[in-house]
């Protein structure tokens, strides 16, 4: 049995702020957010990275549109970024596949700190 923080979430053995819900993909507020606006795209079924796609290429593409329309329903009118923390080097925590969207002020063109 899977048990990652985002499937008891899906599940409803966990509680999140989700703003927004449809088959594939559930959108919520990141409990430890690094920017005004940072929310976490997570696939309803879990797929642990970005290999797990490779059966399911459109749905991989399907989430970058979820993460635009979420961008603009939050008003994000100025840009955001997308990130994907893929596996140990890349800072995954959470074993279940998400993007995080950032955004709410200029984040600058420096994606790693020192
Ligand atoms: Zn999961």
């Amino acid at each position: 049995m899977i048990t990652d923080v985002f499937c008891k979430i899906l599940n409803g053995e966990l509680k999140a702020d989700v703003v927004y819900k449809d088959d594939d993909f559930w959108v919520i507020k990141d409990i430890n957010p690094q920017a005004p606006v940072h929310l976490l795209i997570v696939p309803i079924r879990h797929f642990l990275n970005i290999e797990d796609f490779h059966k399911d290429e459109e749905l991989l593409g399907k989430a970058l549109i979820v993460a635009d329309k979420v961008a603009h329903k939050q008003g994000l009118k100025n840009g955001y970024r997308l990130i994907i923390n893929e596996g140990d080097h890349g800072g995954k925590l959470v074993p279940h596949f998400h993007i995080h969207l950032l955004g709410g002020k200029r984040l600058g063109p420096k994606l790693v700190k020192e």
